[in-house]
């Protein structure tokens, strides 16, 4: 294990943007080029220890305003983590950041669906989730979300909404964790990240979007354990329903509904184990359980009309606002019903991720959701004109 020990952990440039590489280069719509790149290819082995100072990074600038920088690495601290990115997949929440419908801080380094490697640790190295220690080279996947570990929320074991979150590919360059998204060469993971040592046979293809989509999934889908035997309705064949209607069909569910109006996404949710799927939430029978992710106040009004006795609705679709839905207070009564929200997921979900693909990884074509990497150059047209219709697309930074 390399431990990087110096006494001044970090670099005082790293939270000044005025210090960053001047020579910054738009990737939006257009063509793009890679800032001073020629120059700088990768600095690996500026240190002692051969871990670059210097990587390449997509920050975003607000808007449609996306460029690629040569950045500085700074020098890890106690407990901390370099991964070198082999993939990072683009989520939805993405896409919102940069049209403007969800706020974020900016300038920052966007994506947190990310596969990478360990290149190098601060003092003391670093444990997976699973308690294993993590080791140079491993490849890993990391939370969606930093919790801290003490607080009232944290110790109650709810990390998801610890009162001082920080979120990968979500914090502002201008702050203790520039470099935390996956849209770079190389992601600092500070101390106490979750993070989870994905299997070999395992593609980057199917751990990327286990960081977000799939690990979010396993914690929906906890809430409506058990599904064995139940008639299961997943609103929405997206990235997450279609990892639902699998989870759900794979849980041994008496039927398995997906519901999304668009006519490709209900054919590739019966390959993914549905046994219906409609363009709308039939009314015509009752659900056990209703999965929601499409985020429609419509289309999960519809849903909880549908739920029988003892039904539970799990909530994770509607981060954005909507317009309310009505409740019958009588019908929870007498029905016994449940409704949940979820929001991100807890450690443990990262290891469920992984486990639930490495399980299905023969019976669902996981692999058809993912396109196939293009160059970190590209990012920002995958973000504001993707080119077609995959639940997901990726890039693989060089
Ligand atoms: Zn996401
Ligand atoms: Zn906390």
């Amino acid at each position: 294990m390399t431990n990087v020990t110096g006494t001044d952990m970090r670099d005082p440039n790293m939270t000044d943007p005025d210090m960053r590489d001047p020579n910054v280069t738009d990737t939006g719509l257009r063509d793009t080029a890679v800032a001073d790149r020629a120059e700088r290819p990768e600095q690996v082995g500026d240190r002692p220890d051969r871990t670059p100072d210097h990587t390449l990074a997509a920050v975003w600038h607000g808007c449609d305003r996306i460029a690629l920088e040569t950045v500085p690495v700074p020098s890890l601290g106690p407990g901390e983590v370099l991964v070198r990115v082999r993939l990072a997949t683009v989520c939805g929440s993405d896409r919102h950041t940069v049209t403007g419908r969800r706020v974020q801080p900016c300038p920052s380094v966007l994506g947190h669906e990310t596969v990478g490697e360990i290149v190098a640790f601060g003092e003391g190295g670093a444990h997976a989730v699973d308690g294993r220690e993590l080791r140079l080279g491993a490849r890993i996947i990391w939370s969606v979300t930093l919790p801290c570990g003490h607080c009232d929320r944290c110790t109650a074991g709810n990390t998801a909404k610890c009162r001082t979150v920080r979120k990968a590919g979500h914090e502002a360059w201008d702050s203790p964790w520039g470099l935390s998204g996956g849209y770079a060469r190389h992601v600092l993971l500070p101390a106490g990240m979750p993070i989870a040592v994905v299997e070999d046979a395992l593609p980057d293809a199917l751990a990327a979007p286990a960081a977000c989509a799939t690990a979010t999934v396993m914690a929906v889908t906890e809430r409506a354990t058990p599904m064995a035997g139940k008639r299961v309705v997943v609103v929405g064949a997206g990235m997450l329903g279609l990892t639902a209607v699998a989870a759900a069909a794979s849980a041994g569910a008496a039927s398995v509904t997906a519901v999304d109006p668009d006519a490709e996404r209900r054919d590739l949710a019966r390959k993914f184990g549905a046994t219906e799927v409609e363009p709308a939430v039939p009314d015509t029978e009752p659900f056990d359980v209703l999965l929601e992710f499409s985020g429609s106040s419509t289309a999960l009004q519809a849903g909880l009309r549908t739920l029988d006795v003892q039904g539970i609705a799990v909530l994770a679709g509607a981060v954005l606002p909507d317009a309310p839905v009505a409740v019958a207070p009588e019908a929870v009564v007498r029905g016994h019903l449940s409704m949940v929200g979820v929001h991100n997921y807890e450690p443990r979900h990262l290891t469920a991720a992984l486990d639930f693909l490495a399980r299905t990884r023969d019976r669902y074509p996981w692999q058809d959701l993912v396109a196939d990497p293009v160059p970190l150059e590209e990012i920002g047209s995958l973000l504001l004109t993707p080119p077609g219709t995959k639940p997901r697309y990726s890039v693989a930074p060089r």
